[in-house]
């Protein structure tokens, strides 16, 4: 099973796709993770990836595609791939479908994660993570049971995006409408696009994700 998590930033790709991971033993492959950890590391690629994502704008399609071809080459063949955050553009989508082909798998879904573009500065705004294991957590919304713990692995360490910032995340929305959005009807035309309301409760899309993986 291949699938695609779309969405604009704050959608709730990255939650979803950690639902899944531990639900169906799927692997995640986020680009923007990838770029992240390459930007810790100080790698080439991180050198190049770390202005860019701070002014929330995209990082070549050739840099994410060649972090995504090398990722998929080395995973199991039966262990199912969800793509999050990537692919961004057209380009993407094609290159994606050549590295699938490449590796002998098929995309099964493309499931679009539906928000209300309001919402989501507060959304983001408002997301923090575990600076030891990375468990997801939100001010307001998601918050850990005990208040400066993280509920996975007990740490009080937390680290928040630097681009999960007002300014940067209307950037981050305007390249997903100008370049992203744009590759739906590619998908749509196969047949294979479902759109899930983001705006639900976790556990209501993390739901509906599930009986779309069974349809
Ligand atoms: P994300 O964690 O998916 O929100 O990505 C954070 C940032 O990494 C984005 O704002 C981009 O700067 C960069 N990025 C992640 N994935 C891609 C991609 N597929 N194409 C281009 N840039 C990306």
């Amino acid at each position: 099973m291949n699938i695609i998590l779309l969405g604009p930033p704050g959608a709730g790709k990255g939650t979803q796709s950690a639902g899944l991971v531990e639900r169906h033993g799927m692997r995640q492959l986020s680009t923007g993770d990838m770029l992240r950890a390459a930007v810790k590391a100080g790698t080439p690629v991180g050198l190049k990836a770390k202005e860019v994502m701070e002014r929330g704008e995209l990082v070549s399609d050739e840099i994410v595609s060649d972090l995504i071809d090398a990722e998929l080459a080395a995973m199991a063949p039966e262990t199912g791939a969800i793509f999050d955050g990537y692919p961004r553009t057209a380009a993407q989508a094609d290159a994606l479908d050549a590295i699938l082909a490449k590796n002998g798998r098929a995309l099964d879904h493309v499931i679009e994660l539906e928000v209300d573009e309001d919402a989501l500065v507060e959304r983001i705004t408002g997301r923090f993570s575990c600076a030891k294991c990375g468990a997801l957590y939100h001010d307001t919304a998601n918050p850990p049971e005990t208040e400066g713990v993280c509920d996975a692995c007990g740490s009080t360490e937390f680290k928040r995006r630097p681009d999960d910032n007002e300014e940067t995340v209307r950037t981050r929305m305007q390249e997903y409408r100008a370049k992203t959005a744009p590759i739906l009807p590619g998908y749509e035309a196969r047949g294979i696009v479902s759109r899930i309301d983001g705006m639900a409760a976790i556990e209501t899309v993390a739901g509906q994700i599930d009986a779309i993986l069974r349809s």
